[in-house]
Order: C-alpha cells, then sequence, then structure tokens
C-alpha cells in the first residue's frame, strides 16, 4: 500500500448507514499513520467494518488544547486523519482549531467530504435550499434561547438546527411561539432504519411533540420568514407624519414611498393635505 504524504486529513464518516463511507474516506483511514478520532470506541468500529485496525488518539472538546500542538508536530512526517463520531468534522465538533493551526504550521490540508446530518436534513425538508444557515445546537436555558431565536428569525434564509428528543417539545414550543407559523420539518434517524421527515407548521409540530419525545437523533428546519404584508394607508400616514417632521412634502413623499413599497403621487397629495391640517 503506497504512503500517504504527510499532512492533515478531515474524513466525513456515515451518520446511520455504513453504506454511506465513501471508498476514498475508507481509503485514506486504511493508509493514515495516526486517526485522531472523537470516540476512539466508536471509530474502531468504522475501522473493523472496513477491515482495517489503525493507530488511534482522542481528540475531543475536553483534551483538544493539551492534544493539538502533538498533532502538529506529528503532521510533519505523518498523515493525520481526523474523524467524528458521526458524520462531517468540524460541523459542531471539534477540529477547526486543528485545521487553522496545520495551515499556519505549513502542512497540508486535505479534507474527504461525505455525510452531514444538517445537509441531509435539508434535502429531505422540501423548504428553500437556495439560503440556509445552520445554527448547531440553540441554547438550553430559555433566555439565551429566546435571544438566539429573536436574531435567527430576523435572517432571511432557511434555518437548520441540531436537537436531541427530550429537548425538542420545548424547542419546537419557543420557535412556535417567536417566529409564527412557519413551515418546518422535524427529520429524524436520517439513513437508519427508521429516518422519518415529518412536516408541519411549527405550531402543529410543536403540539405534536409536546408529550411525545421522540427517540434517535434530530434536525429541525425551519422556511425563512415569509414576505412582510403589504403597508396599510395608516403605515403610510403614520410614516408621512414623522417624515414631515424632517423633510419637505415631495421629499417626505419619495422616502416612504420607497421603504414602504406605496405610491409616491398619492403619497404626495397626501402629504400636502396634511401639512393643510
Ligand atoms: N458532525 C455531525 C454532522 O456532520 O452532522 C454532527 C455532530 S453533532 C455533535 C450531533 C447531532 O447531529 C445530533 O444531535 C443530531 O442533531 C444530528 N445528527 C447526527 N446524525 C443524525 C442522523 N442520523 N439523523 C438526524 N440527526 C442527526
Amino acid at each position: 500500500m503506497e504512503k500517504l504524504s504527510p499532512g492533515l486529513y478531515i474524513v466525513a464518516t456515515p451518520i446511520g448507514n455504513l453504506g454511506d463511507l465513501s471508498p476514498r474516506a475508507a481509503d485514506i483511514l486504511s493508509r493514515a499513520d495516526l486517526v485522531a478520532a472523537e470516540d476512539t470506541r466508536v471509530t474502531a468500529v468504522l475501522l473493523r467494518h472496513i477491515g482495517t485496525k489503525r493507530p488511534m488518539t482522542p481528540y475531543h472538546d475536553h483534551n483538544a488544547d493539551h492534544v493539538r500542538p502533538q498533532l502538529i508536530a506529528r503532521m510533519a512526517t505523518e498523515a493525520v486523519a481526523l474523524v467524528s463520531d458521526a458524520g462531517t468534522p468540524l460541523i459542531s465538533d471539534p477540529g477547526y482549531k486543528l485545521v487553522r493551526d496545520a495551515r499556519a504550521a505549513g502542512h497540508a490540508v486535505v479534507t474527504i467530504p461525505g455525510p452531514c446530518a444538517a445537509v441531509a436534513a435539508l434535502t429531505l425538508a422540501g423548504l428553500p435550499t437556495d439560503r440556509f444557515l445552520f445554527a448547531g445546537f440553540l441554547p438550553s436555558k430559555a433566555k439565551a434561547r429566546a435571544e438566539t431565536i429573536a436574531e435567527l428569525g430576523a435572517i432571511r434564509a432557511t434555518l437548520i438546527l441540531y436537537e436531541s428528543g427530550p429537548r425538542l417539545g420545548a424547542t419546537l414550543a419557543a420557535l412556535a411561539d417567536q417566529l409564527g407559523d412557519r413551515e418546518a420539518a422535524v427529520t429524524r434517524e436520517i439513513t437508519k432504519k427508521f429516518e422519518e421527515a415529518v412536516t408541519g407548521t411549527l405550531p402543529v409540530l410543536a403540539a405534536r411533540y409536546a408529550d411525545a419525545p421522540p427517540r434517535g437523533e434530530i434536525v429541525i428546519v425551519v422556511a425563512p420568514p415569509g414576505d412582510a404584508p403589504p403597508a396599510s394607508e395608516e403605515d403610510g400616514d403614520a410614516a408621512l407624519a414623522e417624515a414631515l417632521t424632517r423633510l419637505p412634502a415631495a421629499k417626505a413623499a419619495g422616502e416612504v414611498a420607497k421603504r414602504l413599497g406605496l405610491d409616491r403621487k398619492a403619497l404626495y397629495a397626501r402629504a400636502l393635505e396634511m401639512k393643510q391640517n
């Protein structure tokens, strides 16, 4: 077997179905000098599946700062593969600092792309895919979660969130409370035997899961905000009254027309009327 050139190899692994391990990922894993794994017991099962045994070292949130310099040093002469328990390393998993430091040390950094629960969920949800925002896990404390939802809710993009079964009901309730009746999908056990995608509005999904926490791994996908409702005559009057405190009638009408999408001529006539009264 030809030796791999030294450097860092970021290897995506299956998120459930072992058949999703790419031939290239299997090849790199069988030839790596060292496999840095989130949990070496989990990765040992994968390596057994492809009929190989490689030296492994744990690399996870609790030891990363300590282990990273040693891994960086070894990359000078050895091929180090980084894997997480499932899916793509670095995505809600450790790794970005390893990539950063490997690059800074001048080592080669190679990616072997593959399964990622966020993207797989997006493909199942049937919601717009042209613009999406992956936000990982929401904070578990109610106040921090509400602040994060408020921030995410203003973004014109489909939202992708990771979640666990026990927390799903509370998270959907908070999303429904703050984002209203947006369409959403709860995707579960992707690529596994009980894969499913349950779609509906956030309030409907919140009611469904309120007292029935599902088993398994979950990704929530939420549609982007709809178009704002058209501005009413009252909205126009209020905006015009405020603009007239700063601007002459023509300019005020122009500004409000642009901002609220209303007819400029009608607003100008209304502005003159308002000035007379
Ligand atoms: N790096 C991984 C990836 O590329 O998807 C994600 C790791 S993150 C620590 C684990 C979370 O991913 C789970 O809590 C769940 O939200 C989601 N997840 C992983 N596998 C999944 C699957 N088969 N079905 C649904 N969600 C999954």
